[in-house]
């Protein structure tokens, strides 16, 4: 039986929950975590760990940059490593659609002081000899990075208690008690635990704790995958993006990459969602040996899936409701890996100041206005029918 009271009680331990309890505890609170399974079993430690300043999305662009200018101070703020690697990000086009894309993220990137230069055919195949001679052209944000995704959710974990956290893992938050307009405690499966503050950072459960408070947030959730390739000897240590697909190296030499379309499914407060193998991963295999043809012949190993939830703008949200008044929340959609480094210090701002300095108002949730009943049926965000 866990001690029965906190001053701040974190639903999730992924990288957005962790993230948060560690800023809450280095500022001296009495932080719990509650953990369903155990940390980085989910979309924290399964995803591509690209970092960028995301100009794709501009909304998410303040967020993305503060993340970006943290990222390389991480293991000496946490004491681990998280195999930080700080070689750019290089997007390369393989259509007119993704290079008119591209530019596009330039002109946001120059709108926010991002540095990104503009890349002909033949600079690609200079700083990338392997890919498809029938690219386009790309470009190149020199800040951009990737990090060990798993290495990362443990190294915030392992800080965290480090800082007088706790982390109760193999136990799901339930309900909440409500006193007035406030949530009292909340309730899991290893007995109630009073807060004063209550922070949701539940992945793809965050909807449906909102809903037990009456609020209603338009997430749905989906299957992302990524495969992994035999090890092939160093080719680059970027990220490399294109043909609609994201990854890297892996240390050990493995091409790791992602790529859409997303499985849309639904998810249960307490439950492990399914995570096999589907159709999908040949065709992130058929896009990357169309992109890298120089190595077309290795072969995929291994690959897995994780589940993310994603707003109709595919944007993440981070706000504090009005009532209960003391329930602070995050949704981090797609995205929650490059921005972790700054996630946490915003939340853990809002649980403390309730305010914070960076520029979140395009992620709150007033954005959506009145959201249609049926939404995810209009966007076709829906599960296949089996
Ligand atoms: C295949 C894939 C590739 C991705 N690639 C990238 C990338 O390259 N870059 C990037 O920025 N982002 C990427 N993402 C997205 C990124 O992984 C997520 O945005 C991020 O991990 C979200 O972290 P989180 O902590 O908010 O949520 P989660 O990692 O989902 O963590 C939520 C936690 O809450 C717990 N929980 C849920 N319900 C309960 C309950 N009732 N009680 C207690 N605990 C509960 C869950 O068990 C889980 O551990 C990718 C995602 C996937 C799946």
């Amino acid at each position: 039986m866990p001690s029965n009271r906190a001053d701040v009680v974190v639903i999730g331990g992924g990288i957005s929950g962790l993230s948060t309890a560690y800023y809450l505890a280095k500022a001296g609170k009495n932080v719990v975590v509650i953990e369903k399974g155990v940390v980085g079993a989910e979309a924290s430690g399964r995803n591509g760990g690209m970092i960028s300043e995301r100009t794709d999305e501009p909304d998410l662009v303040p967020l993305a940059v503060e993340s970006v200018r943290l990222w390389p101070t991480l293991d000496d703020e946490l004491g681990y490593p998280t195999e930080f690697v700080q070689a750019g990000r290089l997007q390369v086009a393989v259509s007119e659609a993704e290079m008119d894309r591209y530019l596009t993220e330039k002109k946001v990137g120059v709108r926010f002081g991002v540095h990104v230069d503009v890349l002909d055919p033949h600079e690609i195949k200079d700083m990338a000899p392997f890919v498809t001679d029938r690219n386009l052209g790309g470009i190149f944000f020199p800040k951009g990075a990737h990090a060990n995704p798993q290495r990362t959710v443990q190294a915030f974990a392992w800080a965290l208690q480090d800082r007088g956290g706790t982390l109760l893992q193999h136990t799901a938050a339930t309900g909440f008690k409500l006193s007035g307009d406030r949530i009292a405690a909340v309730e899991t499966t290893a007995g109630t635990i009073e807060a004063d503050t209550v922070v949701c950072a539940a992945g793809p459960q965050t909807a449906l704790f909102l809903e037990m408070l009456d609020v209603r947030v338009p997430l749905a959730t989906a299957r992302a995958e990524i495969i992994a390739t035999a090890p092939l000897e160093p080719l680059f240590e970027c990220a490399l993006v294109g043909n609609g697909l994201y990854g890297r190296q892996a240390k050990k030499g493995n091409l790791l990459y992602g790529g859409g379309p997303h499985e849309w499914i639904d998810v249960d407060l307490t439950g492990d969602p399914d995570k096999p193998n589907t159709p999908l991963i040949r065709n992130i295999a058929r896009r990357l040996a169309d992109l890298f043809p120089g190595v077309a012949d290795v072969p995929v190993i291994r690959s897995w899936a994780g589940v993310i939830e994603q707003a109709p703008d595919s944007l993440p949200i981070i706000d504090v409701l009005d009532r209960p008044s003391n329930f602070v929340f995050v949704s981090a959609s797609a995205h929650g890996f490059a921005i972790v480094a700054a996630t946490g210090r915003v939340v853990s701002d809002l649980v403390l100041h309730g305010e914070t300095s960076v520029d979140i108002s395009g992620l709150r949730m007033d954005r959506f206005g009145t959201v249609s009943p049926t939404w995810r049926e209009e966007l076709g965000w829906v599960p296949a029918l089996l």
